[in-house]
């Protein structure tokens, strides 16, 4: 937990006199560059150790892990508490056998056979993680598609390119069983099959975490989801109370996390904070990565607006080629009459750190001539 206070020189630790600009709860990603930008603008950044409970709009109990308890009065709150692994009803995770993302980078030897339940992004980078290591990794997904929602051209191919490594996929599957033996069947139903593997990675998404946070203290209002709802400065119902990251709706990114914190930073102290949702890029870290920003093909198509695409193999580019390492492409769409860029699909070596300049060329608006026009060296990957 962090808490932020103006002028720490007149604060004693656990003190309950001093008046806080801001309290933030939670120091991941989101919570500490928050609390980071806060300093930046002015604020002064103090650290305690412990779980924070919201008492009132303006004050915040920390049983500290130290066996202190502390009350915190503050004119804002932060709750930037992230989010947890969603449990599989009738699968217990023992981070042994039965391993979350957690247990997944912390077995203790290279799994023979290896059920990985969730084609999305944890799935697909631990499973491919443990299938270099040489375990013979199956993918269980529920949907007809790999990626939790990529670009469906840009999903084939990386289906494709991760077959050709060993890893099986069984897609429009679901698990019907809570053993090692793991039983699978279409998830329309369908006749069952069971696969007997040493480890079973259960990666089907992450909920938000708000659990003993207090929330029901105070009335802060909470979607279906059981996210808590925001407007565009953040703001809960609870004026003096906001929330970022995890928590809130949108995609669940440490950097998307980062973003928020430093727009409630600004908010707070300059009266005006921004976030570009449309520019916030996407990276698996599979071998190779796969990264996007902005539109899928599928959401452009139904927005109904003219387009056109660009596509361009890594096997014909003589960096790759260089570094032999050819598999996977760019694909870049654009609006057909203006020819603004309004999405850039990347598999391929590096592709994380490419698509850094697909998200500027988004964020300033710009064209598909306008990055073709820009001098790259040769030879680079993207160009
Ligand atoms: P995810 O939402 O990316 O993917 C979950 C997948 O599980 C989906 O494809 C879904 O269809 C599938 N699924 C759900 N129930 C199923 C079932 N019963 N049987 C088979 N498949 C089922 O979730 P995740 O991979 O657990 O990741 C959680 C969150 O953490 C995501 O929002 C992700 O973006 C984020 N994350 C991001 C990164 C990164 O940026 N590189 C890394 C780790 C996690």
């Amino acid at each position: 937990m962090l808490r932020v206070a103006r002028n720490t020189l007149r604060l004693k630790r656990y003190s309950t006199a001093t008046e806080y600009d801001l309290v933030v709860i939670g120091g991941g990603p989101g919570g500490y560059v928050g609390a980071i930008k806060a300093a930046q603008l002015g604020l002064k950044i103090d650290y305690l150790k412990g779980w924070g409970k919201i008492t009132s709009p303006n004050q915040v109990a920390v049983d500290g892990l130290d066996g202190q308890q502390s009350t915190l009065n503050t004119k804002h709150i932060m709750i930037a508490t992230g989010s947890d692994v969603s449990p599989f009803p009738g699968i217990e995770i023992d981070e042994q056998a039965i391993i979350s993302s957690t247990g997944a980078l912390s077995l203790s030897k290279v799994p023979e056979k290896m059920i990985v339940i969730g084609g999305g992004v944890i799935g697909l980078e631990l499973g491919s993680v443990w299938s270099r290591l040489g375990a013979e990794v199956t993918v269980v997904e529920f949907n007809k598609a790999i990626g939790a929602g990529m670009d469906g051209e840009v999903a084939k191919n990386f289906q494709k390119t991760l077959q050709k490594q060993g890893i099986k996929f069984k897609l429009s599957t679901k698990n019907a069983d809570g053993k090692v033996d793991v039983v699978v069947e279409a998830a329309a139903g369908g006749a069952q099959e069971t696969l007997t593997v040493d480890n079973v990675l259960v990666a089907i998404g992450r909920y938000p975490y708000t659990k003993g946070l207090g929330l029901e203290n105070v009335g802060v209002a909470m979607d279906q989801k059981g996210r808590v709802i925001t407007d565009h400065e953040f703001k809960t119902n609870v004026p003096s109370i906001r929330a970022i990251g995890d928590v809130i709706t949108g995609p669940m990114l440490a950097h998307k996390a980062e973003e928020e914190g430093i727009a409630v930073a600004e908010h707070l102290v300059h009266g005006h904070g921004h976030v570009n949702y449309n520019a916030i890029p996407s990276v698996i870290y599979t071998w190779p990565e796969a990264a996007w920003v902005g539109q899928t093909e599928e959401q452009v198509k139904q927005s109904g607006v003219e387009y056109k695409v660009g596509n361009f193999p890594f096997a014909a580019n003589s960096r790759a080629k260089t570094i032999d390492d050819k598999d996977g492409f760019v694909k870049v769409i654009a609006d057909a009459k203006t020819d603004r860029i309004l999405g850039a699909h990347i598999i391929g070596p590096g592709a994380g750190e490419m698509i850094a300049e697909a998200v500027i060329a988004l964020e300033y608006g710009a064209s598909s001539e306008d990055i073709a026009r820009v001098c790259h060296a040769h030879p680079v990957l993207f160009y």
